[in-house]
């Protein structure tokens, strides 16, 4: 049995369903399967490969994705391709100490400056150290860091961390949240997905519940056309 958490307290057994949902025609267009132990993430290569077939393909100009599935070749061929992704920023809180954000970063000339004004080079995936000499008698130094012996504060660089302050720059705006929150009809298919399906999956095997997970998605796509097409017909 493969066991998989959605929170610390609540566990849920076998597969974990994945899909692409096009916010214009409400159509899911990609649908891939984990088992519930892997990374969510995981869950990105099939449905690049299924994109990569749908004639929609070309049309993508914004994604929305969960936290979960950014650092995937998904996004990264959505970029590419010329997509806007948009997604809520990884935590970068600190406890009570100055976060990332209130560290500037520049990606063109690679540099990140401090609150108190002490600049240093970054490089994405790398270790900022800032000087150990200017952090000692920083009147900010309660507020940056707990570093032992007057070290100078430490700040890690993520592999995607330009993507990642575009994305935290969407959450300070109205206009960035209200963005993000489109990605909630990608839970409400979902939803409609699990209350179709039931709670316990049908098969055993990743590859028969694909299959059983596209034949919903096919349900509610047809739904969703015939809905439309009784729609346009009252107008
Ligand atoms: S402690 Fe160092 S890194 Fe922090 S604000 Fe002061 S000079 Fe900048």
């Amino acid at each position: 049995m493969r066991h998989g958490r959605k929170s610390k307290t609540k566990r849920f057994n076998g597969y974990k369903q994945h899909i692409a949902n096009d916010l214009d025609t409400e159509l899911i267009l990609a649908c891939s399967i984990t088992p519930a132990n892997r990374p969510e993430g995981e869950g990105a290569a099939g449905l690049k490969e299924d994109l990569s077939r749908s004639p929609r393909r070309a049309d993508i100009g914004e994604v929305y994705v969960d936290r979960a599935y950014v650092d995937s070749k998904l996004i990264e061929s959505a970029e590419e391709n010329g997509a806007t992704v948009l997604c809520k920023p990884r935590n970068a809180t600190n406890g009570s100490l100055f976060s990332k954000s209130d560290f500037k970063m520049n990606f063109r000339l690679l540099t990140i400056t401090c609150p108190a004004g002490q600049t240093q080079k970054l490089t994405s995936g790398g270790l900022v150290q800032f000087n150990a000499a200017t952090c000692g008698p920083c009147p900010l130094r309660a507020r940056c860091t707990k570093a032992a012996n007057d070290a100078g504060r430490t700040v890690k660089i993520a592999d995607d961390e330009q993507r990642q302050q575009r994305f935290r720059r969407l959450v300070q705006t109205a206009s960035g949240r209200d963005a993000l929150r489109k990605r909630v009809h990608v839970e409400h298919r979902l939803a409609h997905l699990a209350a179709k399906q039931g709670p316990r999956a049908r098969y055993r095997g990743a590859r028969r519940n694909l299959f059983d997970l596209r034949r919903y998605a096919a349900f509610l796509n047809l739904e969703v056309i015939e809905r439309r097409g009784r729609t346009a017909m009252a107008a």
